[in-house]
């Protein structure tokens, strides 16, 4: 057991200072904003390992399927931490395709997540409808995979949050900008730390970290992607509470031959997302870019014209050359990395938080977490 430190505010750091608390060590955590910054909390919180199965990822597939196992048991425990929900929802995913062209690239997409023993089903048109009433009658037929989950991110941060100040873990606001060896933190504003360890989960902010330049780490770089939040229509208070929602589980489709989904929480409202630009640091939200995610969605679900447009924001997914994590020790003494989540951070965090407590334990980690290892 020793200190810990911990670098970063979001899905992961949270999630790794918790397990390390919980399993004895002193944790302190340092980020601007824990808990409400970075791509965790812009995300769409989809838990879903055979939907982003991707061709020629077969081995990120199956930490995917790895990390969803990991879910049930993290959300039951940290519901029960933290005192409050997190919306985890099992109820499935539906993938639909809008023409005959998207429907042949979905039957395409069916027989590599066959050939890889995912559980998916063809599903005709009229079947995708008395599953999701709301889909438009245009559409051609999609995919229905009832592994495929979501939780609300904004309240699974919360909730991360309350369980690690329960758990007592202490929460710094600052900006590392440098590590030192033996290891210890510099902020800054001046301030200095020391630890026996330091996990490394500063998402896409890893790079700005002076000191890292022995770790081992591959480049990092931002993946943008831009997200709607839209609420149900009316006033928020009574009326809404009696809206019925326009969904009841995530719809991913293809609009043309362009990616959207549609992830619903427990209050009528809903996620649509989501973009994805290779332009570097950027998080402005672009005109286009939204005009271009609400068309998809209304031609998959025409209800969302009614829905009220509450937030338009952009986020930077942490991304590797192989778009595989690194979880693992460094090159620096006593530094571990949990960086590169890319697209399935939420999905992933159980898993990374476990393996993390398991390496700061200077125990054996399983072979598909030691394949990750950055050094
Ligand atoms: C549009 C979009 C949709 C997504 N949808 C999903 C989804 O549906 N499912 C899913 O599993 N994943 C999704 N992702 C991916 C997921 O959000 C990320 O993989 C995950 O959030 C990465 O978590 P993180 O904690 O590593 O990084 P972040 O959430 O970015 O957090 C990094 C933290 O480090 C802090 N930090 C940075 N630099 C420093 C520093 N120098 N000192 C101290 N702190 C620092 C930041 O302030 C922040 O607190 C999505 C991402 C985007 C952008």
């Amino acid at each position: 057991m020793g200190r810990v430190q911990v670098v970063g505010g979001g899905v992961i750091g949270l999630s790794c200072a918790w397990e390390l608390s919980r399993n004895g060590h002193a944790v302190t955590l340092v980020a601007p904003a824990p808990g409400c910054e970075g791509a965790s909390w812009v995300a769409a919180g989809m838990l879903a390992p055979v939907t982003e199965a991707q061709f020629g990822e077969s081995a990120l597939t199956a930490l995917l399927l790895e990390g969803a196992r990991r879910w049930p048991a993290f959300a039951a425990a940290l519901e029960k931490a933290a005192g409050h929900p997190i919306g985890y929802d099992t109820t499935g995913t539906l993938t639909v395709g809008l023409n005959a062209s998207d429907r042949a690239s979905l039957d395409d997409l069916l027989a590599y997540q066959h050939s890889l023993g995912l559980r998916a089903e063809r599903r005709s048109a009229s079947e995708c409808r008395a599953l999701v009433p709301a889909l438009s009658p245009a559409l051609r037929g999609g995919i229905e995979v009832p592994g495929d989950h979501h939780v609300d991110n904004r309240a699974l941060l919360r909730a991360l949050v309350r369980a690690c100040v329960a758990a007592g873990v202490t929460l710094v606001e600052g900006t590392v900008a440098t590590l030192e060896p033996g290891p210890g933190l510099v902020l800054a504003d001046g301030r200095r730390l020391v630890a026996d360890h330091v996990v490394l989960a500063a998402g896409t902010g890893l790079p700005a970290i002076a000191g890292l330049e022995h770790a081992g780490l591959p480049a990092l770089r931002p993946v943008k992607g831009h997200v709607l939040r839209l609420g149900p229509p009316g006033p928020p208070d009574r009326l809404r509470a009696r809206t019925v929602p326009l969904l009841t589980r995530t719809v991913r489709g293809l609009v043309r031959g362009r990616s959207v989904y549609l992830v619903p929480r427990r209050d009528g409202s809903m996620v649509i997302g989501a973009t994805v630009e290779e332009r570097g640091i950027d998080v402005a939200v672009q005109a286009g870019a939204v005009h271009e995610l609400l068309c998809d969605a209304r031609e998959l679900v025409p209800g969302v014209d009614e829905l009220e447009l509450v937030e338009a924001a952009a986020g930077l997914r942490p991304a590797t050359p192989d778009n595989t994590p690194r979880i693992g020790w460094t090159g620096l003494d006593g530094v571990v990395a949990a960086v590169g989540h890319y697209r399935n951070g939420i999905l992933l965090a159980p898993l990374t938080a476990a393996a993390v407590v398991d390496l700061v334990g200077r125990r054996p980690v399983a072979p598909l977490i030691e394949a990750l290892a950055p050094a």
